[in-house]
């Protein structure tokens, strides 16, 4: 069984992306979100191997997004995505029990290493 990816991102060319590298590496994707109430709300119902969260979403961000998450499944294993310029929330991120960090604009083998990493 393929692992599964939630892909959460206010933008749709950023899922498409995503989704996209993602696909070319073997990875289903589980659902698109864009916004992070929608991720938490997806998250529930699909229970993705792994959730790629990008930070700044209207209506709830990804930290806030994180930790609601975290909160309902210790065990979630999220990724987040942010651009350049907020490498301070990575501190914030890790805390709230964030795997991995990934910087934007990011190169597709980053994408594809951090959810490896993380599925294993
Ligand atoms: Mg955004």
């Amino acid at each position: 069984m393929p692992f599964r990816v939630l892909i959460a991102d206010d933008l749709k060319f950023v899922r498409d992306a995503v989704r996209e590298i993602l696909e070319n590496a073997g990875f289903l994707v589980a659902g698109e979100a864009e916004n992070g109430y929608e991720a938490v709300r997806i998250y529930l119902k699909e229970r993705p191997d792994i959730v790629i969260l990008d930070i700044t979403m209207p209506v709830m961000d990804g930290l806030k997004a994180l930790e609601k998450i975290k909160r309902l499944d210790p065990h979630a294993k999220v990724i987040m995505c942010s651009a350049l310029g907020q490498q301070e929330y990575i501190i914030r991120s890790i805390q709230l029990g964030a795997r991995d960090f990934i910087v934007k604009p990011f190169k597709p083998e980053r994408i594809v290493s951090a959810v490896t990493r993380a599925c294993a």
